[in-house]
């Protein structure tokens, strides 16, 4: 490949609305452009680097026995309704008409389409199991699209689907598809951790995500120092400003002065923090912790407590709180239903759901924790013996937390989908069974930006060599005026490349200063310098992304060095 042939365009500029530096350094680089709010046109340089990361997904996913195959990305409302999911998605999902007024709606995930297939195609436990996936584009109406292609509304996710006809056969393959994720990122050159989910919209049973760790990460990750366990913490909006002020809004008004980060105050109650409600909650400095719980839509149901010294608890009543906010006693009044939070020194283990802690780090993000109510027994008491007594005495670890980014998420899904799409085969007794589902999803778009935000430095992108757009960059000095310059470049061009290795010719013409600017900034991991000083001298001047000097190496070098 030769730049001067290729549409290379970066600029200076720092767009100004662009708020992390992956969003940034994408739009510098022209790897993206904008369409409108959460579309982005992936630009040729973009696109190298998506479909690296695209071949690797797909190549793990064939390694581990999963069968590639293609689904629409708009769906019949029907089939959607039979799920239940065309009214419990939710706004995300956006709905379409078409001229005869029949309704679609654009897949932002695709259970419903694969059991539709898997209940034509199959019908026997012979045929199982199976692991369908496909690497397609997704439709979500996020509610704040941002970040660029990090909460696009239109992103590419590769999703596989599982069917099995025993429980003990779906864990297996639950357990294959963590091993393959787990090679996809290691290979991707990604530091990254799998960490205990909540499995949201979707339903089930068992799901752990996999997040790359980055300071910019929506997410907020607990682990204990003393163990192997992790799990998000899940953060949630708070309520939408209404005619009346919204609750959480007016409490945050009055309790500004002494709210906390989540870390603050996790690391304050000496709690591990797993699944969460949707919830609002603030902790002051005397130890009063206030929250909301909130369902998807509205604010469903308040829970209050004074925390002295923080090692117990009672129950505020609403005029204290009241009064403690300086706010009238009727404030509370619309948001029934008080109960009293549950803290850590109830050692009961069942006790411990639903406790809920504050955080607030974006100004309004609040995290609530719902004790792993649905893993199954003897994990779900391991898990939490493990993080909590672990505080106490026994794994000697100390809670911390760190941000992540969701790059990837498995889900046992148990029979949610094959039970209410109607979907059986027949078994070996030749008897109708309703077959078990996994689910398994990885953000192949949000991968590239992820990969940004762990490997970047002033100077622009620092790619990972794997998702690399191209993996050397020689870069010639005057090419067009010295023909020795431009055939020594062609020559080592055609040598990498019979080598296996990706190669990239900047032979437009540039000063130094702006051509290795420009190599800079897209992250090229490798950079060769072809000039006629370097070549009267034998040498090629080369450079690391990473490295502080240049050095000049001979042609077996440079070879040996790059293979
Ligand atoms: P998030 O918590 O970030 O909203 P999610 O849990 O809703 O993600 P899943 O339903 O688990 O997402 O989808 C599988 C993967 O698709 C996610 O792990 C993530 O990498 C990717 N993904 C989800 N939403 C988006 C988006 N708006 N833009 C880009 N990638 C996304
Ligand atoms: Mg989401
Ligand atoms: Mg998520
Ligand atoms: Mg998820």
């Amino acid at each position: 490949m030769r730049l001067s042939r290729f549409h290379l365009r970066t600029t200076k500029e720092t767009p100004a609305d662009a708020e992390l530096v992956s969003h940034r350094l994408m739009l510098r680089a022209g790897m993206i452009r904008k369409l409108a709010s959460g579309l982005y046109t992936w630009s040729p340089l973009g696109l190298r680097v998506l479909r690296k990361v695209e071949a690797i997904v797909r190549e793990e996913m064939d390694r581990a026995g999963a069968v590639e195959m293609q689904m629409p990305t708009i769906q019949p409302r029907e089939l959607w309704q039979e799920s239940g999911r065309w009214e419990k998605f939710g706004d995300q999902l956006l709905k379409i008409k078409d001229r005869k007024e029949a309704e679609y709606c654009y897949s932002p995930t695709a259970e419903e389409a694969v059991t539709d297939f898997a209940r034509q195609e199959l019908s026997s436990y012979k045929q199982l199991p199976v692991n369908f996936y496909q690497i397609q584009t997704k439709f979500r109406d996020e509610i704040r699209p941002r970040f660029g292609v990090m909460r696009a509304r239109e992103f590419l996710m590769k999703d596989a689907y599982s069917f099995h006809i025993t429980n003990e056969d779906l864990v297996r393959e639950y357990r294959n598809m963590h091993a393959a994720y787990s090679r996809v990122f290691s290979r991707l050159g990604l530091d990254f951790r799998a960490v205990q989910a909540d499995s949201g919209a979707i339903g089930g049973d068992a799901s752990q995500e996999f997040h790359v760790l980055a300071d910019s990460g929506e997410d907020a990750i607990a682990f204990s120092t003393g163990s192997d366990y992790a799990a998000n913490v899940e953060t949630a909006q708070a309520a939408a400003p209404g005619p009346r002020p919204a609750a959480g809004e007016d409490m945050r008004k009055v309790a500004t002065p002494t709210q906390k980060t989540c870390e603050e105050v996790a690391a304050l109650l000496g709690i591990a923090l797993q699944r969460t409600v949707k919830s609002v909650a603030l902790m002051t400095d005397d130890g009063f912790v206030l929250a909301l719980v909130r369902g998807d839509h509205m604010v469903n149901e308040i829970k209050l407590a004074k925390v002295p010294g923080l090692a117990d608890y009672r129950l505020a009543s609403e005029a204290e709180i009241a009064e403690y906010l300086g706010s009238e006693p009727g404030f509370l009044g619309p948001l029934n239903a008080i109960k009293p939070i549950r803290v850590v020194a109830d050692r009961d283990v069942a006790a411990m759901a639903d406790f809920v802690v504050g955080a607030n780090e974006r100004g309004f993000h609040i995290a609530g924790v719902n004790w792993a109510r649905d893993l199954p027994e003897p994990d779900r008491v391991a898990d939490i013996r493990n993080v909590v007594e672990g505080e106490r005495a026994q794994d000697g670890g100390q809670i911390r937390i760190v941000r992540g980014i969701e790059v990837g998420h498995v889900f046992q899904l148990g029979r949610k989908y094959s039970e209410s799409m109607q979907f059986t085969v027949l078994d070996e007794n030749g008897k109708a069974a309703v077959p078990a589902m996994g689910c398994y999803g990885i953000g192949i778009s949000r991968i590239v930006a992820a990969a940004i935000e762990q490997n970047h430095d002033d100077n622009g992108i620092i790619w990972p060599e794997p998702m690399a757009p191209w993996t050397v960059a020689i870069c010639t000095i005057n090419p067009k005026g010295d023909a020795a310059v431009n055939d020594a470049a062609q020559q080592l061009f055609d040598e990498l490349q019979a080598a296996g290795i990706d190669a990239v010719m900047d032979d437009r013409g540039l000063r130094p200063g702006p051509m290795f600017a420009d190599i800079e900034l897209i992250g090229i991991p490798h950079r060769i310098v072809v000039s006629e000083r370097g070549l009267a001298a034998g040498a090629f001047e080369y450079r690391a992304r990473r490295a502080e000097n240049a050095e000049n190496l001979s042609r077996e070098q440079l070879l040996a060095r790059l293979a």
